[in-house]
């Protein structure tokens, strides 16, 4: 029997819409938008693409954005008086820096800057220790839109077996983490996993983020499984970590490439400057 395809654009959109909804009201109750400022160095043409995205986002949610657009050879020093100034603006309730920058900027110093209570990217070391400790924080949005997906397609996580596979900082082990707060029972893999087949089949629930195209094949995949493939690899076109089609006949429900878990991480940027709002007018006000 064929999975049901997670539809990660209809997800996104829904979020997007009810955050809209949310921001509306805000407004109407604080007197201001939710703010986000974007700090762009350089002229990658991809990371302006993806900086014009979130601004174009912000828009259509009705937030204001904030873009800072700095040249490539723009000293450190001026990289973090602007983000000191930013952390210190209240029309300012999210602050991301457009990584990678260019050399000899360091973009992990640069983004660990940012205010936790400003850190819509969730990658701070005050955030993921936040997460670590289940307290309240901003968690990194591809995770979270995992999350949602999750939800939506209402998955009770309790008890489940989950296997995360990849542990990187960005995405592996904040997901680990949050699943483990949903009470599901988490295995993390990566490359040292010894039989990771085997260990893949244990998942109820499993999501890849490897970044190897195709790697986890059908074969993999336990009979009635709810498979999420965060992996983006271009190849002659854009395909996941899991071979699509062997997995699909396989899971109970699986995520495409393109159009699964990627559309959730902008929802999720959005999702984060709103509580990032809500909670510095609740501390604001008392
Ligand atoms: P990363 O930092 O390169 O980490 C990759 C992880 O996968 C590492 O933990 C690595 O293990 C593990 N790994 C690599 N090859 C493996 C193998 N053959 N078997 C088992 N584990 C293996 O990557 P990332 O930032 O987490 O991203 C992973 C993928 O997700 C990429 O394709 C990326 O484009 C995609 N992604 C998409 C979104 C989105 O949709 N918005 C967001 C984030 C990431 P070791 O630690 O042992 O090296």
């Amino acid at each position: 029997m064929s999975a049901q395809i997670i539809d990660g654009k209809q997800i996104s959109a829904t979020r997007r819409a009810a955050i809209k909804d949310e921001v509306a009201a805000f407004t109407a109750e604080f007197g201001r938008k939710p703010g986000l400022a974007t700090i762009l160095i350089g002229e990658d043409a991809g990371s302006q693409v993806y900086v014009a995205n979130k601004h174009k986002a912000c828009e259509e949610a009705g937030m204001e954005s904030f873009g800072f657009a700095l040249s490539a050879n723009v000293p450190s020093e001026e990289v973090e008086a602007l983000i000191d100034r930013l952390n210190a603006d209240d029309a300012v309730d999210g602050i991301l820096c457009q990584l990678p920058v260019p050399k000899p900027l360091d973009g992990d110093a640069l983004s660990q800057r940012v205010s936790a209570d400003k850190d819509v990217d969730g990658l701070t070391e005050a955030s993921a220790g936040r997460l670590a400790l289940a307290a309240p924080g901003l968690r990194p949005c591809t995770p979270r839109g995992v999350m949602v997906m999750l939800d939506e397609l209402g998955v009770d996580l309790t008890g489940k077996r989950a296997v995360v596979v990849g542990r990187s900082n960005l995405f592996g082990k904040p997901m680990a983490q949050m699943l483990l707060q949903a009470n599901a029972t988490v295995t993390i893999a990566h490359s040292r996993t010894a039989d990771l087949p085997a260990v893949c089949r244990e998942a109820e629930i499993l999501i890849v983020a490897v970044g190897q195209p195709e790697l986890v094949k059908g074969d993999w995949v336990a009979p009635g499984a709810v498979v999420i493939d965060v992996g983006m690899n271009r190849t002659d076109k854009l395909v996941g970590d899991v071979a699509f089609d062997e997995a699909k006949e396989v899971a109970s429900a699986i995520t495409p490439v393109p159009g699964g878990v990627g559309p959730m991480t902008i929802a999720m940027l959005l999702a984060n400057t709103l509580d990032a709002a809500r909670a510095s007018e609740a501390r604001r006000a008392g």
